[in-house]
């Protein structure tokens, strides 16, 4: 079912409760990687300009202890917000009370103002996780209609979402429906040949993606720590390589129902200690030694997905190839990178989490036609499962555009 979206909502001259997802990395109080606030400004440049009063609402971290009220203050994501919009963006170090509720009475047409932490209801009983029903009303109560555009968090049932959509208006924003359209309507109606591209450290993590997706995808390869569980069920010798015991059989069964679907590593960059300048050389699968882990795809296996990748009109990518923390290990993933920009006419979408970080971090920004901002949002909506922050939402108006107009 579509869902209500932004430009459904009358917002002119109203209070909009926003829930985005500026759960952003902070080093020693220096945001790291923006790209979270980068691809949330769209929705709030939409309402500043349809004169709203914009309020914001956001997780940063967990809160556990008083620590974290410290360490995970939206503060330092208010400053960069005002830097991006370059315009005032008030902040209320208060999730609830006199002061905050003073501040959104006091907001002209157009301004935009952040709540603190929504976690930092969690220090007392989880209010915010467990969508403590008197919280999300609340919340709701401080506003007239609410956009969530959170992708990051969809896979959440909290108060801020859930919470607040299940007693306003609720629509999707620009970047929560960007995300429904490139991952869902890709999975759902891709363009073929459809490419799947998973690797990262555990099978157990992606088993719901690599069901899903064998039932969707023309071809999925697999590399990264999770392909050893793979390889060692079919009977290989994987050295100290990261693998799960517990999932060799399903790996087994995974393989039978792929019928050839399922594209293994040939060969794999090993080492025998898992560091940054540890010596390494390429092994195939057959020759690595009792000593040795594999960290990386090696330069057949690249050559082979790369064969795979030709003329895929869809590729969808989860987990990187190798350990791309560490330069020496890092090819795979970057082999990747490129082969996909080297797409012209393919669409290419990048699930979040470690993938999407390799792929900025290695410079390929703007090179996919998406980069998911969802790491465990973006593998469950991989996983075909339904996302609560989104079901919540109002679903979208009837069509009134004809009998013969092809409106879901
Ligand atoms: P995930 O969050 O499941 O996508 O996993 C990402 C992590 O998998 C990254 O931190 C990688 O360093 C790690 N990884 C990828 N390949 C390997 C490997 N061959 N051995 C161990 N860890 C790996």
């Amino acid at each position: 079912m579509k869902k209500k979206t932004i430009e459904d909502l009358q917002v002119t001259g109203k209070k909009v409760l926003v829930r985005v997802d500026f759960n952003v990395p902070v080093a020693d109080g220096v945001i790291t990687d923006d790209n979270r606030i980068v691809q949330a400004l769209p929705t709030i440049q939409y309402l500043i300009d349809e004169n709203a009063k914009v309020i914001l609402f956001s997780h940063l971290g967990r809160v556990k202890t008083e620590e974290d009220l410290k360490k995970n203050s939206l503060k330092v994501v208010a400053d960069r917000l005002q830097e991006l919009l370059k315009k005032p963006v008030k902040f209320i170090p208060k999730t609830r009370g006199e002061v905050l509720e003073s501040a959104i009475k006091a907001m002209n047409d157009g301004d935009v103002l952040m709540v603190e932490n929504t976690r930092f209801e969690d220090l007392d009983g989880k209010k915010e996780s467990k969508n403590d029903p008197e919280l999300g009303a609340y919340w709701a109560s401080l506003g007239d209609v609410f956009v969530n555009d959170a992708f990051g968090t969809a896979h959440r049932a909290h108060a801020s979402n859930v919470g607040i959509a299940s007693l306003k208006e609720a629509a999707a924003g620009f970047l929560m429906e960007k995300e429904l359209r490139y991952i869902g309507e890709t999975v759902e109606h891709p363009e073929r040949p459809f490419v799947a591209i998973l690797g990262g450290a555990k099978v157990s993590d992606k088993i719901g993606v690599i069901e899903n997706l064998l039932k969707k995808a023309d071809k999925i390869l697999i590399g990264g720590g999770m392909a050893y569980t793979f390889m060692k069920a079919l009977g290989n010798n994987i050295g100290t390589s990261i693998f799960e015991e517990d999932k060799l059989d399903l790996a087994k069964s995974l393989l039978e129902k792929a019928n050839g679907k399922i594209i293994l590593p040939v060969d794999v960059v090993v080492t025998k200690e898992f560091k940054e300048d540890a010596l390494n050389r390429v092994a195939t699968y057959k020759n690595i030694k009792e000593d040795e882990m594999g960290l990386d795809v090696g330069p057949k296996t690249i050559k082979l997905f790369k064969k795979e990748l030709k003329g895929a009109k869809t590729v969808v990518w989860n987990g990187p190839l190798g350990v791309f923390e560490f330069e020496a290990f890092a090819k795979g993933t970057k082999a990747i990178c490129e082969a996909l920009t080297n797409l012209k006419d393919a669409r290419t979408i990048i699930g979040g989490g470690d993938s999407a970080a390799a792929a900025i971090q290695m410079g390929f920004r703007d090179e996919f036609t998406h980069i998911s901002t969802g790491g465990g949002a973006s593998l469950e909506f991989l996983e075909g499962k339904e996302l609560p922050g989104v079901t919540s939402l109002d679903d979208a108006p009837a069509c009134d555009c004809g009998d013969d107009c092809d409106c879901e």
